[in-house]
């Protein structure tokens, strides 16, 4: 079939396997072209691992450190008739280069939120990797959470905990700026939000690895959160899922207790502001992502995703210094909150608007990496040609 972009609201329903790949490899030759990792991780788990930060954070550690990597995710495998999801097309292009070069890359795909999917990882630490891990990023973002033991389905919501907030936000599908009011919480949504998206899950995973005995002695472990600019903090820091990322930060605290005995260690790292399948569905933050691109890219400071993860693992998680900020979190949105990039944007937002847009944003940046998220618009792919959307699958355990 041929197979072109398909979009309804903030995602994209269809994917390209080939451009996929192409993707992944860009990313896989931006890392080549950075110096090796001194001292990187050698044995790996990604949880949430086939797109956006994650599937970065996959890359980094294989090529930049000769890592074996299990990579966990939820994603649709494609078959005759419809494509399958990105992060499957992803995780397949991934394993193929890194088995190119000796590496050990296996991946699960279901839900890291199940008893089942950590005794699977698990069993494949022991037998296939010789029994240790070194490394477990997390980064997961759902929409829902199933507790494993009581069976209850938990929702997040991207609400303020305040009352109403209004703000400029961008319709992507039209790319209009336009009004939007976003309403506050009930009491029982900020709870799920922080149940989905807060810690409780990254130390059950922790828990269950040490339960184990797969953690190496000085094992790391790191979780990603965002912070942004005061102009987003209703709907972001101050909102729902600041709940939950400040929640993270507690299991942060604790797993690095827990880990001491080991020499590990916990981090949550705060990156950039990206585009990716997760922040495209908060409103507000696509608008202030194309100003922001825009200011970033004038001043030579504009990162993707694997240049954040590169950068995070070089100068943070293994240069022997993390550069932690006051509240014991790695900041590698450094470059994003720069006060001159901040005040620019600030300046920006009082005055964007529908006549003004496509000079004071990029949006057409924005919409470039988005459609690449689903191997659209990659240079060298063949849009034209028959494609089976059936190919490119990961070699799931
Ligand atoms: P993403 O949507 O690109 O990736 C989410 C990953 O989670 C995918 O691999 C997906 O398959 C996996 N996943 C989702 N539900 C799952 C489940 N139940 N079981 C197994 N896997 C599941 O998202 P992203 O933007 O890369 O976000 C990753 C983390 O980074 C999140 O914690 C997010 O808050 C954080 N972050 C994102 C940004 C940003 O601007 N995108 C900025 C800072 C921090």
């Amino acid at each position: 079939m041929i197979v072109s972009p398909k979009i309804r609201g903030f995602i994209c329903t269809t994917a390209h396997p080939d451009g996929c790949a192409a993707h992944v490899q860009e990313q896989i030759d931006y890392v080549k072209s950075k110096p090796k990792l001194e001292n990187g991780p050698k044995n790996v788990l990604v949880i949430g691992a086939s797109t956006g930060y994650g599937l970065a954070s996959r890359i980094v550690p294989a090529f930049a450190s000769g890592a074996n990597t299990l990579g966990l995710f939820f994603e649709k495998p494609g078959s005759e008739k419809r494509t399958g999801s990105a992060g499957w097309y992803n995780s397949a292009a991934f394993e193929k280069a890194a088995t190119a070069e000796g590496l050990f890359a296996k991946s699960l795909n279901g839900d890291a939120f199940s008893h089942e999917m950590k005794a699977q990882a698990v069993d494949i630490i022991k037998n296939e990797m010789g029994g240790k891990i070194d490394l477990v990023v997390y980064s997961l973002a759902s929409p829902r959470r199933t507790d494993p033991d009581t069976g209850e389905v938990y929702k997040s919501v991207l609400k303020t905990t305040g009352g109403d907030y209004t703000n400029k936000t961008l319709n992507t599908d039209k790319g209009e700026v336009e009004e939007v009011t976003i309403g506050a919480a009930t009491p029982e949504e900020i709870e799920h939000t922080i149940k989905v998206m807060g810690g409780e899950d990254w130390e059950l995973w922790m828990n269950a690895l040490s339960d184990a005995g797969v953690l190496a002695d000085g094992v790391k472990t790191v979780a990603y959160s965002y912070i942004g600019p005061e102009l987003t903090w209703p709907i972001y820091t101050d909102g729902t899922i600041g709940q939950a990322k400040k929640d993270l930060e507690k299991s942060c605290a604790q797993l690095n207790e827990k880990l001491s005995s080991l020499n590990g260690e916990a981090y949550v790292s705060v990156n950039k502001a990206l585009v990716t399948q997760a922040s495209s569905a908060i409103p507000v933050v696509p608008l202030y992502i194309s100003i922001l691109y825009k200011e970033m890219k004038e001043k030579g400071l504009h990162e993707g995703c694997i240049e954040q993860i590169e950068r995070l693992f070089a100068d943070r998680l293994y240069s022997g210094d993390a550069k932690l900020d006051e509240a014991g979190r790695i900041r590698i949105d450094d470059w994003e909150m720069r006060d001159d990039i901040q005040s620019a944007v600030a300046e920006k937002w009082k005055t964007v608007s529908n006549e003004n847009f496509s000079e004071i944003a990029d949006f057409q940046g924005y919409q470039d990496e988005f459609l690449k998220l689903f191997g659209f618009g990659l240079e060298g792919v063949n849009y034209e040609a028959d494609t089976d959307p059936a190919t490119g699958v990961p070699s799931i355990a």
